[in-house]
């Protein structure tokens, strides 16, 4: 018999804190306290429900109840709106969504994944198996970058970095596209082609889900290492965002354009170059003909000192790149380096790394790389005093629920919830 299409169930799940299971047990045998708790604790997070999207209600009613019994057949109560019929399943903060692992259990082992332990090792400290722990982060990576980190209050960035980590799937190569703003990853995605077409296609998941938050949403710059696959998908997905290239990349590029010369000879160019780079971007005000000015006489001044054949390709490079550098020099607000980008990748790649065993054709690569990205997002870091104890998100400007990094993550990843709108100032 033909399966009749099933729309994919939409996970409205509140990861709700009850402060200590024995508050739980006792709220269970009261509807009325239980219900509102759970109001109480939405209203403290300043979020709202997803409900159906044309529903205005905001009347609740307990549902439904049911025991589940991996978890020792602890009693799990839906909630239903009075208006949509939406159903909420409520899961106290002691509880992971489909999973027997203690959430303290899964704090110490996502620490340690994040901190570039392998997933083994971690499993072996925190007496589970690396595969549960494996399954925990694919499940956290069910719920999209760009769900997580709006309900974090972020604004959809306006400037993205994106390029591409190369990785390995045993032994075929795979690539990772990266969207990042600022301290932040927006996208992590998988693929096993580097064409414009395979890029396009993960790139596309990030401007469906932003489109999907905000119909309206544009880019205005993409800064990109001038790849052609990265350009030509940046191009495609956002035709109104200017491309720029990143400033660094081409600083390290320029010695290769000069092969063949003494090395004393490239180095100084390339700091000649880096001084050019660096007073077009101090100028307050035409930055953009300054560079043009500027590059036409550094390409002078190579083919005067090093020859018309090394003159002329640089000259070629240039000509090719430039349209990309004047775009950074251009908008002061475009990121003129992927510096930020690179450190993302670096911190992945410790724990892709640490994934090896785990790699394998079938896996499921998104979610896990999802799961790990939100890790990223959402743990705290202490590197520099300037931001010591906050995580990307806050450091970005957003908001996260509680002071708890591991509850962010379990009420971040429940989709039941939506940022509320922010209050108009008057
Ligand atoms: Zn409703």
């Amino acid at each position: 018999m033909a399966q009749a299409d099933k729309a994919p169930r939409q996970n409205r799940t509140l990861t709700v804190d009850f402060h200590d299971e024995a508050t739980y047990c006792q709220l269970l045998d009261d509807t009325k306290a239980f219900i509102e708790f759970v109001l109480a604790f939405i209203l403290s997070l300043g979020f709202q429900l997803q409900h159906t999207s044309t529903c205005t209600g905001n009347s609740l009613t307990r549902h439904s109840h049911y025991a589940r019994i991996r978890l020792g057949g602890l009693t799990i109560w839906r909630i239903q709106c009075t208006s949509c019929k939406a159903v909420f399943t409520i899961l106290p903060h002691f509880v992971l969504r489909y999973r027997k692992m203690h959430p303290d259990a899964a704090r110490d082992a996502l620490l340690a994944t994040h901190g570039g332990l392998s997933l083994e090792l971690c499993a072996a400290i925190c007496h589970i198996s690396p595969m549960a722990l494996y399954r925990v982060i694919c499940a956290l990576g069910k719920q999209s970058l760009v769900a997580v980190l709006t309900r974090c209050a972020l604004p959809l960035p306006v400037y993205l970095l994106a390029d591409e980590k190369h990785s390995k799937c045993l032994a075929e190569r795979v690539y990772l596209p990266t969207i990042v703003s600022g301290r932040v990853l927006w996208h992590l995605g998988y693929s096993d082609s580097k064409s414009a077409a395979a890029f396009t296609a993960s790139y596309g998941v990030f401007q469906r889900a932003a489109l999907e938050h905000e119909p309206l949403y544009q880019v205005r710059g993409a800064l990109t290492d001038g790849f052609d696959s990265t350009t030509k998908s940046m191009r495609t997905l956002f035709p109104g965002a200017r491309p720029g290239y990143c400033l660094r990349h081409a600083l390290n590029k320029l010695p290769d354009k000069l092969v063949g010369l003494a090395a004393p000879v490239r180095k100084g160019l390339r700091s000649k170059f880096h001084t050019l780079l660096h007073r077009c971007r101090q100028r307050k005000s035409l930055r953009v003909v300054s560079l043009g000015q500027r590059l036409r006489h550094f390409v002078d001044h190579i083919t005067a000192t090093a020859g018309e054949e090394h003159g002329e390709r640089v000259r070629n490079w240039v000509q090719d790149k430039k349209v990309g550098w004047y775009a950074v020099l251009a908008d002061p607000q475009m990121p003129a380096n992927s510096t930020l980008l690179d450190q993302a990748h670096n911190a992945i790649d410790r724990k892709l790394f640490s994934m090896k065993g785990f790699h394998h054709a079938d896996g499921s690569q998104a979610a896990f790389l999802t799961g790990l990205a939100h890790l990223y997002n959402l743990i705290p870091y202490q590197r520099r005093a300037k931001n010591a104890g906050l995580c990307g998100v806050e450091v970005e400007g957003g908001r996260v629920p509680t002071s708890d990094w591991m509850l962010n993550l379990q009420i971040l990843t429940s989709g039941g919830y939506q940022c509320a709108p922010t209050p108009l100032h008057h």
